[in-house]
């Protein structure tokens, strides 16, 4: 097992969930300290709060990924008499750091959204509201025959080629490559002076912006020759739209009031509050983990018939009913479900990987809420 500091679990973690996800107010990433130092224990929780820290010290964690970040408002001074003031200076006393991953774990394809609708069990997911995609480019590079299956293989692996849920796909056509090195070439083959012929492919793969220049340095180090010859294109087209939000379909039809009890036991909160007719019949459902008020008109075009989040407001609870839009409000705290998604598919990702890392799930209930029957 590798030792590794906390900028190597960061950079795995960024793989799945970018910074550039996030909206522009979402102050995300890094909080408190620093990722220089070796991480062998990392808790994950939802909030930041003392209980947490106090639970990522005793576990002797010396990394925090909370889904909320705990430096919301930016600040002009750290009193340590003060709750806030208290924590930072607790995590900085501990070696402990903490990275926040808000907006951005909620686009991520397999992040907070898409972890609530598989709790719900919803089929045909499609993004609620898109707010990122990427421009496409496509690489050609030519290669001699025998060097083709190698340099296909380290594109893939720089993540050019991703399609859908396919990986590493490339088309590649045969045809010659001639040229003649001249003086002060030392070239892979062939002699200066002399006109050379060889049997070459073009290989041709698609790639998001954001990846081009690690394939472009992954095929320049793949590539056999001084020269590689190869064409960068823009494509007309953008990758597949991420956002914010899942909007699915039910195995079944069921009346609102049914589908608020199985909100309240498959979510596992004490009591949702709902809003509509608990007669309306919903089979299509849209959630966004957090405060939705500002989405109700987004899940409504999705044609959702159910509206699944938290922090509805009663204005915006009035609007939903004037446009026929039934809302199962479950609480704010909903979100918890990340800790045990980000956990275990971290602790996958850096076993693969054979680093030294322990995720660990907090098991601090930070629900502010209590519900009195
Ligand atoms: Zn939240």
């Amino acid at each position: 097992m590798k030792k590794v500091n906390g900028h190597e679990i960061i950079s795995l973690f960024e793989q799945w969930s970018p910074k550039r996800y996030a909206e522009d107010w979402d102050p995300v990433g890094l909080h408190i300290g620093q990722l220089n130092r070796t991480v062998q224990k990392v808790l994950v929780t939802l909030d930041v709060n003392e209980a947490v820290v106090d639970e990522a010290i005793e576990q002797g964690a010396n990394l925090i990924i909370a889904h909320h970040p705990p430096i919301f408002q930016p600040l002009k001074h750290i009193w340590t008499d003060t709750p806030q003031g208290r924590l930072i200076e607790k995590c900085i006393k501990n070696d402990l750091s903490v990275y926040a991953a808000h907006t951005n774990l909620d686009v991520a394809p397999g992040g907070v959204n898409d972890l609530l609708a598989h709790k719900l069990q919803l089929r045909q997911l499609e993004v609620m509201k898109p707010t990122v995609s990427d421009p496409l480019y496509k690489l050609a590079v030519f290669c001699p025959a025998d060097y083709a299956d190698d340099l296909r293989e380290a594109l893939g692996n720089a993540g050019a080629g991703a399609l859908g849920d396919y990986a590493g796909c490339s088309f590649s056509s045969t045809g010659i490559g001639r040229f003649t090195p001249i003086t002060g070439a030392d070239p892979f083959i062939g002699k200066v002076g002399k006109s050379e012929s060889v049997p070459e492919e073009r290989i041709e793969v698609i790639l998001p912006g954001p990846i081009r220049n690690k394939v472009l340095q992954a095929m320049l180090a793949a590539h056999p020759y001084e020269e590689p010859a190869y064409d960068f294109f823009v494509l007309d087209q953008r990758t597949e739209q991420l956002g914010l939000g899942r909007v699915g379909v039910l195995e079944e039809t069921m009346s609102l009031k049914e589908f608020g009890s199985y909100v309240k036991s498959v979510l596992d909160v004490p009591a949702i509050r709902l809003v509509g007719d608990p007669d309306k019949q919903v089979r299509k459902v849209a959630v966004l983990g957090g405060s939705g008020s500002k989405y109700i008109r987004a899940a409504k075009r999705k044609g959702a018939d159910v509206f699944v989040s938290g922090d509805i407001d009663f204005h915006s609870a009035q609007d939903a009913e004037l446009m026929d839009l039934g809302i199962i409000d479950p609480g704010h705290h909903v979100e918890k479900v990340m800790i045990e998604g980000v956990a275990k598919r971290m602790q996958k990702e850096c076993t693969d990987k054979e680093f030294d890392v322990t995720f660990i799930q907090s098991a601090i209930d930070t629900e502010p809420f209590t519900f009195l029957q």
